[in-house]
């Protein structure tokens, strides 16, 4: 069921512009998390050859199409962002928390391995930052004054290598490589054991390919975790873990694009029980005509304009039956799986997992509550001036609930 999730993600990705294969892309946030944030403010530092020199500040106007560029992506609220791009709150502590605190904590983060010339770079900018501190805070004080009123911006930074050739920091390797490092952080180390775990060039074993890297705490759903010694087969090492299930970053996060859009898209309740139908197709690349059914379905449940056809009978709460019946009509390229589920604070409980569930099987499920329903019992009987009719409800308090 992974590879259903990995491939729904996949599919999520690309309906999103955002190609799966490229880990950047996916990783990379839009600053602009408003029409408020209209501007770019980006410090110049100039590459000389007696040393990096502040060379004031660019004002620009924001652009999505950029967003790589700009290379955002949010980091926690009281520490930095995982690129020296972020979100001006308050100029001051944006400067200083945000752009400084970022360098700062490169240049002394003994985790992160990088080339002895990508160092030194990062420390010149650091050293360039610290020494015009003074002037760089008075320069953006004075572009952000031409703001229109409830306007905002973003702070990033532009090297310039060549006289007028200004890049990005989207377009400098380092700073990816930085992203992604913090970024993957999560998938391998555990802040509780305070221990990583992960592997290089070894196989994924959601997308089956060798990867560069391999994390050992991938954790889309908390029902599968390192927690107690005995989760971690072969030695109860934790830091072995990766050996359990090896994730590969572009699996990671097209597991967590997976996620999200079954919690948007296939989430269902009946009776109580919560659960997800996950569609997996049987072709790696074939119709996603399925998904934007549900998209559709969904669509028109939050519009409210659901016209819930009748044909199949009731067999289960509305809604529900409109969802299967949409499978049902399906031709067996596609199998189901159902995830009955129970979510309380972090736990997440399988509580039972029905997989392959062929449209052919729904189909016929429907057709035989055809000729159940033409049984007398479920005619003629009268029961709360309603005919009793078979339906899972029934049966579900017809029998006691536990
Ligand atoms: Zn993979």
């Amino acid at each position: 069921m992974i590879e259903a999730i990995k491939e729904i993600g996949e599919y999520a990705l690309i309906k999103n512009n955002k190609n799966p294969e490229n880990p950047i892309e996916v990783i990379v946030e839009d600053p602009a998390s408003s029409p408020a944030y209209k501007h770019i403010l980006a410090i110049r530092i100039s590459v000389t050859e007696s040393g990096f020199e502040y060379g004031g500040i660019q004002q620009e106007e924001y652009s999505k199409e950029k967003k790589e560029k700009y290379l955002y992506r949010k980091g926690s609220s009281k520490g930095i962002d995982l690129s020296p791009t972020s979100r001006i709150t308050e100029l001051e502590k944006t400067f200083n928390n945000k752009t400084i605190a970022w360098f700062k904590k490169i240049v002394s983060d003994k985790e992160l391995v990088l080339e002895q010339e990508e160092t030194q770079f990062l420390k010149k900018i650091y050293t360039c930052l610290v020494s015009n501190k003074d002037i760089i805070s008075k320069d953006l004080n004075d572009k952000i004054k031409s703001f229109g009123k409830s306007e905002n911006g973003i702070l990033t930074l532009l090297v310039e290598s060549e006289k007028d050739h200004l890049t990005y920091i989207g377009d400098i390797n380092v700073f990816k490589k930085i992203l992604v490092h913090y970024y993957s952080e999560d998938l391998y180390h555990s802040v509780t054991y305070k221990v990583d775990s992960l592997s290089y060039d070894q196989l994924c074993s959601v997308c089956k390919n060798k990867s560069e890297e391999v994390y050992g705490l991938v954790s889309t759903y908390a029902f599968y975790n390192v927690d107690k010694p005995g989760f971690v087969s072969g030695g109860f090492e934790r830091s072995e873990s990766w050996k359990n299930y090896p994730v590969c970053i572009k699996c990671a996060l097209s597991l967590e694009a997976g996620k999200q859009y079954i919690e948007d898209y296939l989430k269902y309740n009946s009776y109580g029980f919560n659960y997800y139908i996950i569609p997996k197709l049987f072709h790696q690349k074939g119709n996603t005509e399925i998904y934007r059914s549900f998209e559709d379905y969904r669509k028109s449940i939050i519009d409210g304009n659901l016209s819930i056809k009748k044909e199949y009978g009731n067999l289960l709460s509305e809604t529900e039956e409109d969802a299967f019946e949409m499978i049902s009509k399906q031709s067996n390229a596609l199998s189901t799986n159902l995830l009955f589920y129970e979510k309380t604070n972090a736990a997440f409980r399988i509580l039972l997992c029905v997989e392959d569930v062929l449209p052919s099987k729904l189909r016929d499920l429907f057709e035989t509550k055809k000729t159940i329903d033409k049984k007398n019992i479920f005619k003629n009987c009268i029961w709360n001036d309603r005919p009793l009719s078979f339906t899972f409800e029934n049966i579900w308090y017809f029998y006691p609930r536990n």
